[in-house]
Formats: structure tokens, sequence, C-alpha cells
């Protein structure tokens, strides 16, 4: 079997498609190799070794070392250095790199192949002994922490012993021979602490860095990045072993991150930042802040530090000629890592950038307009769950509020909370309900959960590319970085900024989009829905079959709804009308009398609420559809609870209280939502569906007498499960609309259909559409009565069940294709045999989750609907669903 893919020197056996076997970073080092663009010779290791190692305790078969020591013999080869040997010593990086992107979740060993006899060749090849001391001390720490499983802490406290013994206040400040005795002390703490010796032979080394590699892809933190991104364990990550090339060489070397388009608002100019004389992953951990690759970018942060294209001219031309090239191969915009090795430039890694939606819809559009990609990959492009962040708030632009802070605007969006200064507190925070900033000096993996709870991010170190940057844009949460200007006290939990001091649970507003840090609590406004936005939008619409309505209630969700996009009302539940206001009371009088006469009074009044509430409703929809649906919850529902209000209650109806009481007893139900609910009601209180249809009938008449518009609306009985039930409530329907018909003069044309939320009306589909014009697949009911569970009491213990692998995703939020959809299809199938004209929608929370319109796609519904703030969502997923 082939475990192991080399490239280098202008080729390589693996390619940019090979991603699944190679994992992103190999797939893509290949595929550079193959360019002919300057990539350290090296190898990668496939990512079926990870499963086998974790397999066979911890080893790996003798044919793959085989493999990698042939992989080695090449490198060597290429690069005129020998591993391990005394002179020109070959040294390695090793590095995972799993099929999807987890920054700095899993470990890397660089300098490796070092030990007291080869860092003596190495300083001697490099003309700096102080550089090959450096370079040892720095493998020791890393390979004492990530393979021997030695506390960072403890390496950097003898350094930081070290130093003040020493009187230096900077790494920098350290001489060869002090290096020489920082990297003694290191060893006797490994002897120390683990009994045995730090390694001494580079293939022990070798081996002991590439099963720590495989070996970190089930650490917790990878498990919780890969549980939150949905990453699936069995992929496991491969391992690159690559020849090390040094940033660290002396002013004329320099290590460094760019993206090929700005990755926080998308702007097509090369991105990016650099640190002169430093390693690896110095730039991403933030522990010196960065300097500018481009001139321009320099002259917009105002620093004084000269930016790469100034300081070091040929390698920024040659690295800007390898984006372009990049770019246009890859044809998405590219995140890259490089170092320049004494003046000489060499490529690390390419892959697809992270970047916020607003970036992403810009570089889509523009990629389209430079004719890099078509209208249909643009669409693709963007996750459509992603565009809840381009709905967040942000700072009211005149609002002038005391500025305390400010940084880098690494993650756009506003936020406001209480400071916490931990990961814990953090989450123990959010699972109050209590919204949090969390601020820390920099982020690590290990706050993974902790930023995740938090509504925004605030650090006083770090860039753009700093671990908080990168995963807060990753996740769409508002982020500040390196804020310089404010400090972080941990000992005594305090921030200290720009004229205050701030404690744990004091309340600030970070600025993710500006940078900018405000105390208190700060108005917001919502963005603009329009340019790149819009044109994306209109991309879609030109796609997508399905038409996407929205669930709507009230005037105000309707209008929302509309300029987000809606095509229509998919479902007003009538309901929510009787909550309004004073209106309450005369519901729960229409529900508490004795007598029809009672309950007709009532109604009476009624009427005209509902009548005006359509009448609005219709106006704004302006002749789109609108569904409307029958009253459907259990009556208990609207009962007063408390002694005070049954007591008002009681009052108001001039019922004496024992009566009341007895009144609100038989009403009572052990299981309400399987109870005298929907199309029950209507057929024991027909006055009540009558009503309705009145209201809706009336509306329709009053609304295209002022629009000039036609309206048709589509009346709706819920939780029908027999013919006969929708039969009876559809005859009281047409008497209503008869009836208002001679009453106005004006004939309105209208459907009569029914929600599918049980089982047995999806059996019966065939014979309920006889009766119905449409059908609305009432997924939350549909998914509760499918696996009689309780859609109210679910979340108890679907967590478990989650964490447990019985289901994978929580059916209420994300369809059930296997039981639920089989209904559903089953329900679309036997419905259009008897009417094949007959409509067909969702109405379920499920309408506005992307994976679930796909299958409403596959089920070739007629439209979904969906809460008004997920109508984009909607738009975007059916056009993919339908590419
Ligand atoms: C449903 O059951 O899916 C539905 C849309 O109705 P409701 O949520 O109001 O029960
Ligand atoms: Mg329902």
């Amino acid at each position: 079997k082939k475990w192991v893919y080399t490239f280098g020197n202008g080729a390589a056996e693996g390619r940019a498609g090979d991603v699944a076997i190679l994992g992103g970073k190999g797939a893509n080092l290949a595929e550079m190799a193959s360019l002919g663009l300057p990539v350290p010779p090296g190898l990668t290791i496939i990512a079926d070794a990870c499963a086998l190692y974790h397999k066979n305790g911890r080893d790996l078969p003798e044919e793959l070392k085989l493999q990698v020591m042939a992989g080695l013999h090449g490198m060597e080869i290429v690069t005129g250095k020998t591993f391990g040997g005394s002179q020109s010593p070959l040294l390695l990086s090793v590095r995972s790199g799993a099929r999807a992107s987890m920054p700095g979740m899993m470990d890397t060993v660089l300098n490796l192949g070092l030990n007291d006899r080869t860092v003596e060749a190495l300083g001697h090849d490099a003309g700096d002994a102080r550089f090959a001391w450096d370079s040892y001390r720095r493998f020791i720490q890393m390979y004492g922490d990530v393979v021997m499983g030695l506390d960072h802490e403890m390496f950097e406290e003898i350094l930081e012993d070290e130093k003040g013994r020493l009187g230096h206040e900077y790494d920098t400040d350290m001489s060869a021979v002090e290096w020489q005795h920082v990297v003694s002390l290191y060893k006797k703490l490994i002897e120390d602490e683990l009994g045995e010796a730090f390694p001494q032979d580079c293939h022990v080394q070798l081996w002991g860095a590439i099963g720590a590699v495989f070996a970190s892809w089930t650490n917790h933190r990878a498990v919780t990045y890969r549980h939150l991104h949905n990453i699936p364990g069995d992929w496991g990550t491969a391992v690159n072993v690559q020849a090390m090339v040094f940033g660290n060489l002396g002013s004329s070397s320099a290590t460094g991150v760019a993206f090929t388009r700005n990755p926080s608002t998308g702007e097509a100019e090369l991105y990016g930042e650099f640190l002169v004389n430093a390693q690896g992953e110095d730039v991403v951990a933030g522990i010196r802040t960065p300097q500018s690759i481009t001139e321009a970018a320099r002259l917009v942060s105002g620093s004084d530090k000269p930016s790469m294209e100034k300081l070091m001219p040929e390698a920024f031309s040659e690295f800007l000629a390898i984006c372009k090239r990049l770019e246009t191969h890859y044809r998405d915009m590219q995140d890259l890592e490089f170092t320049i090795e004494r003046g000489k430039l060499w490529m690390l890694q390419t892959r697809s950038g992270k970047r916020t939606t607003r970036a992403a819809m810009k570089i889509a559009v523009d990629m389209v307009e430079e004719g890099l990609i078509s209208q249909e990959e643009a669409v693709c492009r963007i996750e459509p769950s992603s565009l809840d962040q381009l709905l967040h708030p942000t700072i009211d632009p005149g609002i002038s509020r005391p500025i305390i802070g400010s940084g880098l605007p690494a993650s756009p969006g506003a936020a406001t909370g209480e400071i916490v200064f931990t990961a814990e507190e953090a989450v123990a925070a959010e699972a109050e309900g209590r919204r949090v900033i969390l601020v820390r000096i920099e982020t690590s993996p290990e706050d993974i959960h902790g930023m995740h709870a938090a509504e925004g991010i605030l650090t006083t170190r770090g860039g753009m590319t700093s671990h908080a940057a990168v995963v807060a844009r990753g996740m769409g949460i508002p982020c500040v970085t390196g804020a310089g200007s404010m400090r972080v006290d941990m000992r005594n939990k305090v921030l200290i900024g720009v004229g205050c001091m701030l404690k744990r649970g004091d309340i600030i507003t970070i600025d993710g989009s500006s940078g900018r840090v405000l105390k208190g609590e700060v108005p917001m406004t919502q963005p603009e829905l329009s340019g790149d936005f819009g044109k994306l939008m209109e991309w879609a619409d030109s796609l997508r079959r399905m038409t996407v309505r929205t669930n709507a209630d009230t005037p105000a969700d309707a209008r929302a709804a509309r300029a987000f996009g809606a095509e229509g009302i998919g479902l007003c539940r009538t309901e929510h009308m009787f909550f309004e206001g004073d209106r309450i009371h005369v519901m729960r009088e229409m529900i508490l009398a004795e007598s029809e006469k009672g309950r007709r009074a009532a109604l009476d009044e009624l009427l005209p609420m509902q009548r005006s509430d359509f009448t609005e409703l219709f106006q704004i929809m302006h002749g789109l559809p609108v569904t409307i649906r029958l009253l459907d919850p259990p009556l208990h529902e609207f009962l007063p609870k408390t002694d005070g209000e049954i007591v008002e209650v009681a009052a108001a109806m001039g019922m004496p209280q024992t009566v009341f009481r007895q009144r609100l007893d038989a009403l009572h139900e052990f299981n309400p939502m399987l109870g005298h609910r929907g199309c029950r009601l209507a057929i024991s209180y027909p006055e009540i569906a009558e009503m309705q249809a009145r209201a809706i009938f009336e509306a329709a008449v009053a609304a295209a007498r002022i629009t000039g518009a036609p309206v048709v609306p589509e009346i709706m009985v819920p939780l029908v499960g027999l013919r006969s039930e929708l039969d009876y409530v559809t005859a009281v329907i047409d008497g209503v609309a008869a009836a208002v018909a001679q009453e106005t003069g004006m004939e309105i044309e209208y459907l009569t259909g029914t929600m599918i939320e049980l089982p047995r009306a999806a059996l019966r589909a065939h014979v309920i559409a006889e009766a119905a014009e449409f059908f609305s697949f009432g997924t939350n009911d549909l998914t509760q009565t499918t696996f009689g569970i309780s859609r109210d009491d679910a979340a108890r213990f679907i967590n478990t069940y989650q964490r447990k692998g019985i289901i994978e995703r929580d059916p209420f939020i994300s369809l059930d294709f296997d039981g639920v959809g089989e209904l559903i299809r089953i329900a679309a199938e036997r419905g259009r045999q008897t009417r094949p004209e007959l409509k067909l929608g969702i109405c379920g929370e499920h309408g506005g989750d992307p994976a679930s319109i796909h299958f409403c796609e596959d089920a070739d519904l007629d439209y979904v609907s969906c809460s008004p703030f997920r109508v984009p969502i909607a738009r975007l997923a059916a056009a993919q669903a339908t590419l």
C-alpha cells in the first residue's frame, strides 16, 4: 500500500484533489511543488495511517516506515544535506494536516534532527552559533512539550529565570553560550521530571514526533473543534515531514502569513503580516506584533515599522507573483504561509482562506466580474447559515461614547456583554443566559469552548492572523485583537483601558468592524442588505426552483420578511394575534364561555380585530400568496394560570370564583399537545372557524379594494388526520365565503388546504387530497408525532442522545430524512396522484434549515416557509439545492 507521497524540486506524487488522502496541507504542498513553486522538499504520510496508529496500540506498519525512510533519502538528495549528519545536517518540520482545516488544534514539531552533535554542524553551516543553539533549545522545548508531555510553562520558567539572572530583557539579548546553558538546563529538566534523557537519536526523534501528531488527533481541543464543526472523527490527520527553512537567520530572513484578498472586507488587495528574524509559529501565536507586507497596508495602519515591500523588495515581488498565480490557479482567495531564508523565498502552505461572510460575498461577486468563476459557483461559495453574520448589528455611527481602547478589526459586527477573563467563566455565564465578552491577553486553542460561548472577543495582543482572529472569523463572532492601549491584569482580574479600570461583570461593547472598544452598552443599527449581498441573492433567485415564503404572524414580521425577499406568507399562526394587548381578555371570555351564545358574543368582539390584522397582512403582501391557519393550540394555553389572574378574569366575566375554577378544571388536559387542539377545536366550536373565515374574507375584500391587487387567501386547517375532519371544516369555510360574497358583492377566490402533521394524514394523503387544494408539512408536529417525542420536552434528553451517539442531529432542528422524510415523500407522492396540481410546502422550523431545504428540493416541494430572518438563508440554500 502507498502510505507516503513525496513532493519537492518541481515534482510531486499527489495533487490538490487528493485532500481526502493527504489532508489539506499535504495536498496543497504537492500542488504547489508540481507547479514549480519554491517548496522545501518533503513527504506526506496519508491520513488513513492515523486510524491504524490508534487501532494498533500506537504503532505503525513496517512498510510505512520503509517508505518514510525512502522519502527522507530523497529529501537528502534534493537538499544535499544528511539527516543526523555531522556535516550539513538536514532538519525537519513535522506537522499535522487534516482534510478540513483545524487551525492550531493539533501538534507541530520544528527543528527536528538537532542533537549535541548536529547543533555544532548547524552553527558551522549557518556561520551563526547563536542561531544554532537557539534552534536547539526551541526544539527541546517543543519536543519536550508535544512528544514527551512536559508542560510548556516549565521550560518558560527556566528561560525567564536565566534571563533575569543575566539581566536580559529579550530573548534576542541571549548569546550562543547562554543558549547553550539553557539547553543543558532543559535537558536536565527532562531527566529530572521523566527519568529519561532527551533522545539524541534523530530517528527516535522523528518517530516520536510522527506518533505525537497522530496522537494529537484525539486531544481534547481537537475533539471539541471537530464537534463544533461537524468533522467526522474517522477522517484522521495526515502527517507532513518537510525540510526546515529558517526565517530566523538574521535580518534578511523573515516569516509571514498572507491572504490574497482582505479576509475581513474581501477587498482585492494582498493582505498579510510578517516578522523579521522569526520562526514558524511566531506570527500566528501573536507574541510579537507583526509588520505589514504591503506598503499600502502599512500606511493605513500608521505603523512606523517598514513593510516587507520596502524591506525586501525582491522577495516581495516574487511573492506577489506567486499570490496572483495561486489565486488564478485555485480560483479562490488563498491563505498562505511563507518563509524567507537569507533573501530566498519559500512557500510553506496555501489553502482556501477563511473569511467573513461579508468578504465571502465580495470575493464571490468580484471573481464573477473578473471572469474567474461562474454565477453558479459564486452562489455555491456562500455557506447559507453564515448569512446570519450579515444580520449582525453594528454600532450606530452617530453615537459618541467614550472609547476606552482600540485594536484591530479582526471579525466584524458589534457585541455588548459583561467582561469575563477565562473561557470557563464564559461558558458558565452563557449557561445562565448572560451575554459576555471574553477578554484575554491572547487566546489559545484551549479557549475554544469559551470563545464559542461569548458574544465577542477582545485581546490585547496579536494581529489579524492570530488565533483569536482566525477562530472568531470562522465562528462569525465579533472580535478585536491587539488592543495594545489596553492592559489585562489576569492576577487581579481587571481590564485597564483609557481612563478607566474595569472588573469582571462590567459591561463593554466591542466593534469588530472598526476595532474600537467602548464602555457600557451602545445603540446598534441593522446592516444594509444591498450591494454584493443583493447581487448574489439575485443570482440565487434566478437559479432556484422553490419559492421562499415566510412564517409571519404580525405586520412587523411580514414587513421584515418582505425586506428579506419573502415571496408570500406560508404560515400565519392566528393564535399569536390573540395574545396581544387586551385581546387575551376577550379570548379568555370566549374560551370560558359556558354556551355557544356566550362564545359568539366574545367572537363578535374578536372579529374586527382579526379583520384589521388580516387586512394589513394582505396589504403588505400586495397580491403575494398568504396562508392563514385556523386556530390551532390547545385552549389551556390561553387560560389564566396564577391565582391573581384567575381572580381578575373571574371578576371581569362576572362569574363566581368557584364556578370559574370548575370551568378551568373542566378544560384541563393531561396531554394537551395531543388533545383538544387543531381542527378538533373547529369541529367542537365551528363558530370559531366561522369567525376566522369571515375575518379573512372580509379582509380580502377590503385589501383588494385598497390596493387594487387581487388577494387569494389560502386557508389552512391544522392537525388533520381524517378526510372527514377536513370536509367538515371546509364546509364551514365555504359557507362563510358564499355569505361574504353575497354581502359584499365581491367574489373572492380562495384555496382551502391542510397541514400534514400527523402520520395518518401522510399515509392517507391520496384521500385527504380529494378535499385539499394544498398541503403544508408542519414538520414540528410531524416530527413530534412520528418520533413520539414531545417537542416541548425533547431538549431534556436530545443532548444526551447526541452525546451518546444515539442520534446525530436534533430532529427538531434538522429534518429526520429517514423517518419523517419518508412520510413527506409518501404524502407528496400520494397527494399528487389524486391531484396533480396539489401545491406542496413546508412551514415547520425545518423550512429555514439548509440541509432540510435540500431535502425539500429533492422531494419536489413547491415552497419552503421560514421565520423572517432565515428568508435570505433559505433563498440561498434553495438555489444551491438545484445545482
Ligand atoms: C408545525 O407543526 O410544524 C407547525 C408549523 O405548526 P406549529 O409549530 O404551530 O405547531
Ligand atoms: Mg403544528
